[in-house]
């Protein structure tokens, strides 16, 4: 793969975002003119038997993309916000076909807000399994309607794997949610980790939560399974995960070996740690923070095979060090190597993607920078994370 120079990307990104806003206004054109033609019956003619056909034919597009934008135009009266940010380059059009299918009319403006910041997976997740409650009636005016919505937390996978949780709840409950996310946010904050987001706190919430069941019964009931073999990782009834996500959860998980003769699993062997206890004590103990030099967070550790695991890295401690699960996500991301005798104070060496040494002052260029975002026009969705006070509609 080519190296893109920063300045290069940076005019490259900027064009594409022009060049999406032009796009985006031109389909708010089309859809716009589908519009008049519905109005008129301009489609109407021999041979044509539907919008969708006459569109496919005069434009050249797909028969898919064309119902989707008759389908657009069917919906275009009753979601004037959303039309309004396709037409002004804010929103792509699959975007917006994702909302107009899903969202009620009088959630226009909410469900284009969502729009602005969610990719279309996240939407189609998010939309899809939202319970929007039934219109208000006409003559309902007077009654008094409950202003907290549905109460209901949804939580599952989207197409591309990635977890998605949504909930709204009562000004009182949602208090207790809030204040406990506030909690583990100050903590991750003043044990090192200084870029601390709403997501980590409500991980270190429920790592918590996982790590007080006492009962063995239980905690083996509430395993996170994850199957792991030579074509890849997943979790048990769900979705694949990445290699480096593997990697990760082979330097520091409970294994169970299986058997198999013909794809059938046929016998399993012990459980047991990739790490045992005393070993991980040991380790803990030694080293009390992440081991990479810009970070030394203190909380959220997981032990580490310098030689990873899957090249037969052995589980001694000269090889194992603790690093934050961040850090440990960012190495076997590629973000940076690790290499020497965890054994010793400076025994282990840290070098990032250029191969420059790690320093504790060379926090300048931190593993975990977010990317910039490109500029207007068409600002696209980060696709990073989707926020559950997002997830409220007012559709009282
Ligand atoms: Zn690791
Ligand atoms: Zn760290």
């Amino acid at each position: 793969m080519a190296v893109v120079g920063m300045s290069t990307q940076k005019a490259l990104e900027t064009r594409l975002a022009d060049i999406c806003g032009h796009l985006n206004a031109l389909h708010g054109q089309l859809v716009e003119l589908m519009v008049e033609v519905l109005e008129a019956g301009a489609w109407q003619g021999g041979g044509i038997h539907s919008p969708a056909h006459w569109l496919a034919w005069q434009s050249g597009l797909s028969p898919s993309r064309a119902r989707q934008i008759v389908a657009l135009a069917q919906r275009h009266a009753q979601l004037p916000v959303t039309f309004a940010a396709l037409t002004a380059g804010e929103l792509a059009v699959d975007q917006v076909a994702v909302v107009a299918s899903h969202a009620p009319d009088r959630c226009d403006q909410e469900a284009c807000e969502l729009a602005k910041a969610a990719t279309v997976s996240q939407l189609r997740s998010v939309l899809s399994k939202y319970r929007f409650d039934p219109a208000p009636a006409e003559d309902s005016a007077a009654a008094p309607v409950e202003p907290g919505r549905r109460d209901h937390c949804v939580s599952g996978y989207d197409d591309d794997g990635r977890f998605i949780l949504h909930a709204g709840a009562p000004a009182a409950e949602g208090a207790i949610i809030d204040q406990a996310l506030r909690e583990a946010h100050d903590a991750l904050f003043r044990a090192g980790h200084k870029d601390v987001t709403q997501l980590d706190a409500l991980i270190e919430v429920c790592t918590r939560s996982m790590g007080a069941i006492k009962s063995p019964s239980r905690r083996s009931l509430f395993k996170i399974h994850v199957h792991v073999d030579t074509e890849g990782a997943w979790l048990h009834h769900g979705p694949a995960l990445p290699a480096h996500v593997r990697d990760r959860i082979l330097c520091d998980g409970v294994l169970v070996p299986v058997w198999e003769t013909e794809g059938r699993p046929i016998n399993t062997g012990r459980a047991a740690r990739a790490i045992p206890e005393q070993t991980r004590i040991a380790v803990q103990n030694r080293d009390r923070r992440c081991r990479n030099p810009i970070c030394q967070a203190t909380r959220r550790l997981e032990i580490h095979h310098v030689l990873h695991w899957l090249q037969l890295g052995p589980g001694e401690t000269w090889n194992l060090a603790c690093l934050c699960t961040r850090c440990h996500d960012a190495h076997h991301r590629g973000e940076f190597t690790i290499t020497g005798n965890a054994d010793l104070p400076d025994g282990l060496t840290f070098r990032d993607r250029a191969g420059r040494i790690m320093h504790p002052g060379a926090r300048a260029n931190p593993p975990n920078q977010p990317p910039e975002p490109p500029p207007k026009p068409y600002a696209h969705p980060t696709g990073e994370r989707l926020q559950p006070h997002w997830m409220h509609f007012n559709t009282g």
